[in-house]
């Protein structure tokens, strides 16, 4: 199975929670050019590909829930770490792996 991610910090996001749950997968990016670099993060379509179909229905679930996030409404938040903007739903920097301080706005 191969799940579409609306952007690249999604989908790392994505491999992230899947590999913690010791599903194997892979991150792939398509460009539309179809040329590697060049092009800003947002610009290509991620997508997150399982290695093993087996691993597909709880894949779908542990996605499910990181799209729908901690909190619904939550706003966004900035690492104290990196100083990287994060939506909502990320509950670590996919920039520099910190974890969310409560505190952080
Ligand atoms: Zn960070």
């Amino acid at each position: 199975m191969r799940f579409r991610a609306p952007n690249l910090a999604t989908a790392q996001h994505w491999a992230n929670v899947l590999e913690a749950a010791g599903i194997d997968c892979e991150l792939h990016n398509f460009y539309a050019t179809g040329a590697l670099g060049g092009l800003p993060a947002d610009a290509c379509a991620p997508e997150v590909w399982l290695d093993d179909e087996r691993d597909d229905m709880i894949a779908s679930r542990l996605l499910d829930a990181a799209m729908r996030g901690p909190a619904a409404g939550a706003t966004p938040w900035r690492c104290r770490h990196c100083g990287e903007e994060l939506e909502a739903q990320f509950t670590a920097c996919w920039h520099c792996g910190a974890v969310r301080d409560p505190r952080d706005g």
